[in-house]
């Protein structure tokens, strides 16, 4: 009789946005007229900006003849693509061969195709609170997970304990959901503890076109030695709006092996064996989002979220309330006010002012206590929701 993969028993319920939406559904089901202020979304509400449009439509043309037809891409990206983002990383100084960069269509699918590349008796290090998906994609495949928690106390930032040995340490920088960024300093300190030890860092940089502060890497391949210990994992969802056209890449240095294997070598065998690429429209879009012109039409969409986040960050300074995140993340993570748990602060919420948030209790325990915003929402619904936060608080 056929045994399924029973490390699927081991997965907690995720009730997390189930509960969310079954709340919000009881509410408008009692209070029909009721306008729901949206800050809990974790999608970008714009849409893709035009240049990428452009190039897809042409894309679609191309499809139309039989010389400018495409079957088949290369499993690992179209040389175009795939050069195309080896040249920008160029530009912040950091050296690729397009040979390291493997197009994918999305950060998620690569988040758990990834784990093929280590041994399931591995372990995981997840710093929480976490993008919940680092703890079920190893927990599927039976790995030991080592929750690391961090806090108000060290910004949301835990750095490396050495009496600590972890084989995958997932960092994701800026944070979903903390909106916390690594600085080169706290990065180099993992970056060394993984040489040391001989680990492997996955490094989740979904939200990198958010960071503003100079001093704050985009890439883990920006730190000195990350080329013998990490593999980036990145996505145009966020950066270029891409969630539902899905678009992604993983960078694997030719530099990092373990156990005499190229970790690189071992990828392009994955991909050839499990994919047969991501479509030709896809990928064209996506290399329009590498011009000049694609890197201004979508940091005018990011600017358009980033006054969203300063429009929360002032309020909540107006009202003395701690918070990280906002200034180099799409996300704000506040404290609740009062004591309160996270899920007593989301009712009092919907009750009152009708904004939804998410609370921070969904993404591991010691995110109990504060509180998810994002900043995807329109400008319109922020500022209001951001007004009747302002007269709920100060009462
Ligand atoms: N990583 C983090 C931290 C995320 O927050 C998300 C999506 O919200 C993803 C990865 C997944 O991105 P994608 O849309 O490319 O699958």
């Amino acid at each position: 009789m056929l045994k399924p993969n029973l490390n699927y028993s081991n997965l907690k319920d995720s009730y997390l946005f189930y509960n969310i939406s079954q709340k919000i559904a009881a509410f408008t089901a009692a209070h029909q007229s009721a306008e729901i202020l949206r800050l809990g979304i974790g999608d970008v509400s714009l849409p893709l900006c035009s240049c990428v449009i452009e190039a897809l439509h042409s894309a679609v043309e191309d499809q139309a003849h039989k010389d400018t037809f495409h079957g088949y891409m290369p499993e690992t990206g179209a040389p175009f693509l795939r050069e195309a983002i080896a040249a920008f990383y160029g530009t912040r100084g950091v050296s690729l061969d397009p040979s390291e960069v493997f197009v994918s269509s999305g950060a998620s699918d690569e988040l758990g195709d990834i784990l093929d590349l280590f041994d399931r008796g591995c372990s995981a290090l997840v710093m929480e609170p976490a993008y919940p998906a680092y703890v079920d994609a190893n927990v599927m495949a039976g790995r030991k997970i080592i929750h690391l928690p961090s806090g108000k106390e060290n910004g949301f930032i835990p750095l490396p304990d050495r009496d600590i040995k972890a084989d995958i340490i997932y960092i994701c920088s800026p944070s979903n959901p903390t909106g916390a960024v690594f600085d080169r300093a706290s990065l180099k300190k993992w970056v060394d503890y993984a040489n040391d030890n001989g680990s492997v860092i996955l490094f989740d940089a979904a939200y990198e076109a958010f960071i503003e502060d100079p001093a704050v890497p985009h890439s883990i391949f920006e730190i000195d030695g990350a080329r013998t210990c990490a593999i980036e994992i990145c996505s145009l969802s966020k950066t270029a709006g891409f969630t539902g056209t899905r678009l992604g890449y993983t960078v694997i240095p030719k530099d990092l092996s373990r156990s005499g294997q190229s970790l690189n070598a071992m990828w392009v065998r994955n991909r050839t064996t499990k994919t047969n690429g991501v479509s030709y429209i896809i990928q064209k879009g996506g290399a329009a989002v590498f011009t000049e012109r694609g890197r201004a039409e979508i940091m005018e969409n990011i600017s358009v979220y980033k006054k969203n986040a300063a429009v929360l960050m002032e309020t909540l300074d107006s009202l003395g309330i701690w918070y990280c995140g906002g200034k180099n993340a799409p996300y704000i993570w506040m404290e609740c006010p009062d004591g309160m748990d996270s899920w007593s602060f989301f009712d009092k919420l919907l009750n009152e002012i009708q904004v939804v948030g998410t609370p921070g209790a969904g993404f591991g325990s010691c995110g109990e206590g504060y509180f998810r915003l994002s900043t995807f929402g329109s400008p319109e619904a922020t500022k209001k929701a951001a007004l009747k936060l302002a007269s709920l608080l100060r009462k």
